[in-house]
């Protein structure tokens, strides 16, 4: 029992899709604590069923993570083990608990994890993308414009990328990182991981719309997406950018130089066009 102490909260990750993926140390936590609290409690109750457990339930969403919070420091301190989970994967990685877990740490109260699965690992690790680095995004922000603007920061970013996606979202998804980086760049698609459907493609990003296109089915389903990162340094790719203006500036207008160089270089028009603006500039 000395591993299992008295007033902490543990964090326990849950499966992504495969009930199986549920650890044998989590399976022991959700047997020990005296409540759980949870995303969706219809979901945790068929989690916790299917192990033929049941436990007293605590609605923690994103909307209420402050005041259930308070509630939980209260039982904790009262000598109680709360277990704390998300819907699937793990607590707090773009899902609800943070809040929660800052607010007990502060009360000075034990938070302990209990690991297990994470899409964004779980793709990772099936890619063969030789990421030395990997960058967490999470979800990109729903709207086109925040989105780009989102998209423009991340573009010299030399580590591998991870997004996630709404089931809805992925085609405009990859229509937004297609419009916002190099064509060549590695993009894996990683569809229904650990389910029954589940696909991992690896292609360069600029056959990605046509892979989704190709069946219906591909263009639901959770997703994450893996975006290689910069392959060059900027000013390397900016010198060659340069390099092919300066000769399309002599025959064309800004934006037919901008447009003929984004086909030749695979950079982003609208970069190119800023670039040639400035080299046009008196
Ligand atoms: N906390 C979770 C984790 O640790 O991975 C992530 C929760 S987040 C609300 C849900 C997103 O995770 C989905 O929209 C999708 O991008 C990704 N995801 C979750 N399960 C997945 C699966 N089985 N296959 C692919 N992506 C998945």
């Amino acid at each position: 029992m000395q591993q299992y102490p008295t007033s902490a909260l543990y964090v326990v990750a849950t499966p992504i899709g495969n009930l199986a993926d549920l650890t044998l140390r989590a399976l022991h936590v959700l047997f020990l604590v005296d409540a759980v609290a949870c995303e969706d409690s219809r979901n945790t109750a068929t989690l916790l069923s299917r192990h033929g457990l049941s436990k007293p339930l605590i609605a923690a969403h994103q909307h209420n993570e402050r005041e259930v919070a308070e509630k939980l420091i209260t039982r904790l301190k009262a000598g109680e083990r709360i277990a704390l989970v998300s819907d699937a994967g793990t607590p707090a990685v773009s899902d609800p608990g943070a809040r929660i877990v800052d607010a007990v740490l502060e009360a000075g109260l034990r938070v302990i994890p209990i690991p297990g699965a994470s899409a964004a690992i779980a793709a990772l690790s099936a890619s063969g993308l030789l990421h030395e680095q990997f960058y967490f995004v999470g979800f990109l922000p729903a709207r086109a414009k925040q989105r780009e603007e989102a998209l423009e920061r991340l573009r010299r970013t030399a580590a591998t990328m991870v997004f996630y996606e709404a089931p809805h979202r992925i085609v405009e998804t990859i229509d937004a990182l297609a419009a916002a980086f190099e064509p060549t760049r590695q993009i894996v698609l990683a569809r229904e991981l650990t389910k029954l459907f589940e696909e991992i493609h690896r292609c360069p990003l600029a056959q990605a719309a046509a892979w989704l296109a190709a069946d219906a089915h591909r263009q639901k389903g959770e997703y994450v997406i893996l975006l290689e990162g910069a392959v060059s340094a900027s000013s390397d790719t900016d010198a060659e950018a340069e390099r092919v203006l300066a000769i399309l500036l002599k025959e064309c207008s800004v934006s037919q130089a901008a447009a003929l160089a984004a086909q030749i270089t695979g950079a982003r028009k609208k970069h190119l066009y800023d670039i040639a603006l400035r080299m046009k500039a008196p």
